[in-house]
């Protein structure tokens, strides 16, 4: 017997992570038909071939169709009509500026103005700032997207021409700006006081701006003290990734590049990949190409092995210290460069190198290596050193095998 909305929770006990990608869908449930309507045109053809291959048996006709999308209106500048709010993936770690972006891109200069966005690389900052634009230019609102570089960029040129009031006029008569990447202020003096003049024009007639940085104001070097407290003025929200939105992400990138949703995929995916959206896409792709790698066992454990000799012996340790337990500044330090190592060199994954290193989670190896990116890019010295053992490392594996 079926009762009338139970086409989510049959899923929910047939297959959970397919009931996951339907709970994107709208759905319209009747007494002897299914409705689904999909958020966009790769959705609906995943859907029609689960269909066909999963659920044939279900006993009332389902039909699929996908979300007819308005048309755009042409006043935008530089807007990427793939990134919209229908196909970001929310969840717990994102749900808040997901909501407040919204709400930013229907109602213009009303309730958060400035909106800046913080947080690392590939949590899909850019995408929240096209999304508003796409959004408010569907509503009618002037919107302008500039990264902070193009922004220089284009100033010099008017500047080079005697026309500066072009440009401060060309910004200023915006209902939406939208200004990406904030962290490349640093040191632009000129920017600075241009961006400054335009700011205070935009606020002082409630125009909307919305700026997105790598880091919090506070953290912005060589930035002027009038510029971070206008920032600081508004709405400061940052952007994050947790291991269920990170899954949900991953089913929906799956999707898109035409892959099987399978738990097995999805798991070798998610322990292969850290919290960041754009190197899940890199990674997805590549097992497009190459599948799931699997090297037999014992010969990635013999090269792990070989990585951790090689970096002990640079530190002037024993092997077996980077195996023990410890807060010595110095083991943890080449603890940390070998999991790095075997993940940029041999490509390992994060749960096998945890394992090794006697770890039951893959966080810890995430975690380590995701340090050590950090400091390679805030620290020069670290980096020139790091790029020497690296190839050391290359050359001391070619020899062996
Ligand atoms: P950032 O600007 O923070 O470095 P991007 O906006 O460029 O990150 O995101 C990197 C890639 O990841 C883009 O292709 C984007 O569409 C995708 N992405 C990031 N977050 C999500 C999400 N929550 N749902 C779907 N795709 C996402
Ligand atoms: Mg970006």
């Amino acid at each position: 017997m079926i009762d009338n909305n139970n086409f989510l929770s049959l899923l929910e006990k047939l297959d959970k992570y397919a009931a996951s990608v339907f709970k994107q869908f709208k759905v319209e449930e009747s007494k002897d038909m299914v409705l689904l309507i999909a958020p966009s045109e790769e959705y609906k053809n995943w859907a029609l071939d689960y269909i066909k291959s999963k659920l044939l048996g279900f006993g009332k006709r389902i039909e699929v169709k996908a979300k007819v999308e308005l048309p755009k209106r042409p006043s935008a500048q530089n807007l990427l009509e793939r990134y919209t709010f229908d196909n970001f993936v929310v969840g717990k770690a994102n749900a808040l500026v997901y909501k407040v972006c919204l709400e930013v891109a229907e109602k213009p200069g009303v309730s958060f103005n400035p909106l800046f966005i913080y947080g690392p690389v590939g949590l899909g900052k850019t995408h929240l700032l096209h999304a508003i634009g796409n959004k408010s230019t569907s509503l009618g609102y002037k919107v302008l997207y500039v990264s902070i570089n193009d922004f220089s960029d284009e100033m010099v040129k008017y500047i080079k021409k005697g026309n500066v009031e072009d440009f401060r006029k060309k910004y200023s008569q915006v209902d939406v700006l939208l200004l990406d990447d904030v962290q490349f202020l640093s040191g632009k003096e000129r920017t600075q006081v241009e961006l400054f003049r335009i700011f205070e024009h935009m606020h002082a007639r409630d125009k909307q701006m919305v700026l997105a940085s790598d880091r919090h104001p506070k953290d912005l070097k060589d930035v002027s003290d009038r510029l971070i407290s206008r920032f600081e003025g508004g709405l400061l929200i940052e952007v994050g990734l947790d291991d269920e939105t990170k899954l949900s992400i991953i089913k929906q990138k799956l999707i898109l590049y035409g892959l099987p949703v399978d738990n097995k995929v999805i798991q070798y995916i998610h322990e292969n990949t850290g919290y960041n959206v754009r190197e899940i896409e890199g990674f997805i792709k590549s097992v497009k190409v190459k599948g799931l790698e699997e090297k037999p066992k014992e010969v990635r454990r013999a090269t792990i092995e070989s990585v951790v000799n090689f970096t002990a012996r640079h530190f002037k340790l024993k092997p077996e210290d980077l195996r023990r337990e410890t807060k010595e500044r110095k083991i943890v330090n080449a603890k940390q460069i070998s999991m790095y190592m075997c993940k940029v060199v041999l490509g390992i994954s994060y749960s096998e190198i945890a394992r090794y290193f006697g770890k039951k989670d893959h966080t810890t190896a995430l975690y380590a290596v995701k340090k050590v990116e950090e400091k390679i890019r805030e620290d020069r010295k670290f980096a020139l050193m790091m790029s020497f053992l690296e190839r050391s490392l290359r050359e001391y594996l070619n020899k062996k095998s």
